[in-house]
């Protein structure tokens, strides 16, 4: 008998106190729960998976957003996939130089609910006129829009349920067809001591489709295992390895106060331990 939820890991698993329930719900998609603990804060659970907290979202929304816009330098253009809490939106918002941001979530209720119970991650970036909302699959979006972007994000729900799509080689590609020169393309990976496979897969869906592509990682507790990795893709291999110096620069300009990132974090993210590189086949 098992009293923590092992939804993702067969035999290790994770349990939060459910101090208040705020909102629980069958979407068309998946099923939605939005509760108060009182370590890590509001909490979103879908299909019995935690997606997201109060508590640590920053590390993981400020790394998957800041990393792939600073190294770009110069993104106008920002989609993002899924993300219907708000976390990268936010983030995405407070580029000055970004002009235009298309997010494509496929569950409405997901940001109706976040919008009302978990303010905080979007704190009004629903409102940013520069935002196209649509609701859809990624996908298909990807697959059919006519639109090009500097800066791709994908953030999904593991690779189960539907989120699986955005884990696909045809995904990969059709997000490589809609980047315009020097854009990059960043997905939220699992961490790879529990899902190394998943990494495994997605390097070998990279490779040969980008000028450069490698992963970079952040610990961020809320998803246990260890290190969490991103997936980089990047239609230009100098945007892994801008100069510190420049790499400050941008920072500095876009004004933005981070609570996790900065450009040594940046850097050092896209160290791997052995092991990781081994799977990976660069070993
Ligand atoms: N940060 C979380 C994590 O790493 O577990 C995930 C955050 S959650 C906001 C992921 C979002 O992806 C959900 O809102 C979900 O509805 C959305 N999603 C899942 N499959 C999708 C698809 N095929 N197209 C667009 N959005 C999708």
């Amino acid at each position: 008998m098992s009293d923590y939820q092992e939804t993702l890991y067969e035999g290790y698993g994770q349990r939060f106190r459910m101090d208040r329930l705020l909102h629980e719900v069958r979407t068309g998609h998946q099923h939605l729960v939005i509760f108060e603990n009182a370590r890590m804060g509001r909490v979103m659970a879908l299909d019995g998976v935690i997606q997201t907290t109060e508590a640590d979202e920053f590390i993981y929304h400020e790394m998957l957003t800041h990393v792939p816009i600073l190294a770009h330098g110069a993104a106008r253009r920002v989609l993002i996939v899924g993300g219907g809490d708000g976390g990268i939106l936010r983030e995405v918002c407070r580029h000055r130089s970004v002009e235009r941001i298309t997010m494509v979530e496929i569950d409405a209720t997901v940001v109706e609910m976040c919008k009302e119970f978990l303010p905080e991650h979007s704190r009004g970036a629903f409102e940013d006129p520069r935002l196209n909302l649509v609701i859809d699959d990624g996908m298909r979006f990807v697959a059919t829009t006519e639109d090009r972007f500097d800066v791709i994000i994908s953030d999904s729900t593991d690779p189960i349920g539907p989120g699986e799509v955005l884990f696909s080689e045809n995904f990969y590609q059709a997000c490589r067809r809609c980047l315009n020169d020097g854009g990059i393309l960043v997905t939220q990976n699992g961490t790879p001591f529990m899902q190394l496979g998943e990494v495994q897969t997605t390097a070998q869906r990279m490779n040969g489709l980008f000028a450069d592509w490698h992963f970079y990682q952040a610990a961020v507790p809320t998803y246990i295992g260890g290190a969490m990795t991103f997936a980089w893709g990047a239609c230009d291999a100098a945007s892994r390895r801008l100069p510190p110096d420049i790499l400050r620069q941008r920072f500095v300009g876009s004004g933005i106060v981070a609570r996790y990132y900065n450009p040594e974090i940046h850097q050092g993210a896209f160290a791997l331990p052995q092991y990781v590189l081994q799977a990976i086949g660069k070993p």
